[in-house]
């Protein structure tokens, strides 16, 4: 079959650079360690922004550096009336799923059968379950060979701004703001932003490319906090412990137990709906700590979420007055909409550039954080746009070529866009 036409001319123009750049980069393993006490969590991670650094000086973004912490910053010289904006992806890769030995495959001008992975056949991305990828027919589909993901999340989004500097670094005469660049390290482990120095960076606005599907414009997050229960009992000797044990282990099921059996999980909501989630149990009969996160797009139901667990903490001592249950909360990371809304022109250039490529924008709040969560909080607005990649953090991760080149067109329509109007941010 022909393969699907490309949004624009500028993206078909993209698109060759686009594909080569990701494929090099997915076969990098940069798989972040959410164990690990280092900065960045990983080194391997830096082989990847190495590459970025020379990548981006070979494309005439001569001060591109490799900071301290591992990020890769380089600027694209613009307008010096227009505000800086700053472009942001992250190299690392979930946890999750293998992430060594990476050996994506093109599957150009897709027919709409079944794809079945080569390299563990039980693994196949059905169009009958995946509505996008029905919708896609004609297109270059890119996936793993089925042993590890493929790493669109985010290697589309590094390949898409790198595609997209480049062609506006050969076009000079194209009006421009000035660029900053950023590629982060360990976002998946929710560490992206821990070293960002929003200072040396110097935009006055970003975007990250770390979004999903086409079209996909996020400019909401949740709010997040990690609840952790520690339950001390009493251990004795099992085989004299009539009327002295105290199990831990016991109360700590017992309190999971108790959670909602239907509703305020991962698993049993979607869209605005936020959660109690436990996702860690540690202990023996003496203690047993529990480690929950709490998500919700709304500060106040979040801190219901909270107060559910500490009511629970409570039933507990209640049902056993000799545990000792102590619960020690801690934020993660809030809903960045409430910054960005402050600043309504980064939206609306977004959806600008959107339709300048003929891309409808389709708003979703965040079922996570990004980078950009913690970025908007600190005073950088910083909504997440599409990158083109599908089905994160899986084996049957996949990427359409034409998607990725529309993203890396409209991220070439939005530096221009902030040269044309250089209006407050
Ligand atoms: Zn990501």
């Amino acid at each position: 079959m022909a393969s699907a036409p490309f949004v624009t001319p500028l993206a078909a123009e993209l698109a060759d650079d686009v594909l080569e750049r990701f494929l090099r980069y997915a076969r990098i393993d940069t798989q972040a360690d959410g164990s690990s006490t280092t900065y960045p969590s990983t080194a391997k991670q830096l082989d990847l922004s190495r590459l970025l650094v020379e990548e981006l000086r070979e494309v005439g973004l001569e001060d591109a550096t490799l900071t301290k912490h591992g990020y890769v910053f380089a600027t694209l010289p613009g307008d010096p009336a227009a505000p800086v904006v700053g472009l942001l992806a992250h190299v690392d890769t979930t946890s999750d799923t293998p992430g060594a030995g990476v050996s994506p495959i093109v599957h150009r001008g897709y027919a709409g059968d079944p794809i079945v992975l080569p390299g563990d056949s039980s693994r196949v991305l059905d169009p009958a379950e995946t509505p996008e990828l029905a919708a896609r027919i004609g297109h270059d589909i890119v996936t793993s060979d089925g042993t590890t993901l493929l790493g669109a999340d985010d290697k589309a989004g590094v390949a898409e701004i790198m595609a997209a500097v480049a062609w506006l670094a050969r076009n000079p005469d194209v009006p421009r703001a000035t660029v900053r660049v950023g590629f982060t390290v360990d976002e998946e482990i929710s560490r992206g932003t821990d070293h960002f120095d929003l200072e040396e960076f110097g935009a006055a606005l970003a975007y990250t490319l770390d979004g999903s599907g086409l079209g996909s414009l996020e400019s909401e997050s949740f709010a997040a906090k990690e609840i952790v229960i520690t339950i001390r009992g009493r251990s004795t000797h099992p085989g004299s412990a009539k009327g002295k044990l105290v199990n831990s282990v016991k109360l700590a099921a017992r309190l999971i137990d108790s959670l909602p059996a239907d509703s305020l999980s991962p698993e049993t909501t979607e869209g605005r709906e936020g959660f109690v989630h436990p996702a860690r149990v540690r202990g023996s009969t003496e203690e047993t700590t529990i480690t929950f996160i709490a998500r919700d797009h709304d500060d106040a139901k979040l801190e219901a979420h909270v107060e559910l667990l500490r009511r629970l903490a409570d039933e507990l001592v209640e049902h056993e007055p000799r545990a000792r249950v102590g619960v020690n909360v801690e934020f993660q990371y809030g809903n960045m909409g409430r910054a960005i809304d402050e600043h309504p022109r980064v939206v609306e250039a977004a959806v600008d550039a959107y339709r300048r490529v003929g891309v409808e924008p389709v708003f979703e709040p965040i079922r996570g954080g990004t980078d950009g969560s913690r970025l908007s909080a600190e005073g950088l607005p910083t909504p997440n746009l599409f990158t083109g990649g599908q089905d994160y953090h899986s084996y049957t991760e996949w990427a359409s070529v034409q998607d990725m080149a529309a993203a890396a067109a409209m991220v070439v329509e939005l530096v221009k866009i902030w040269a044309e109007e250089p209006a407050a941010v």
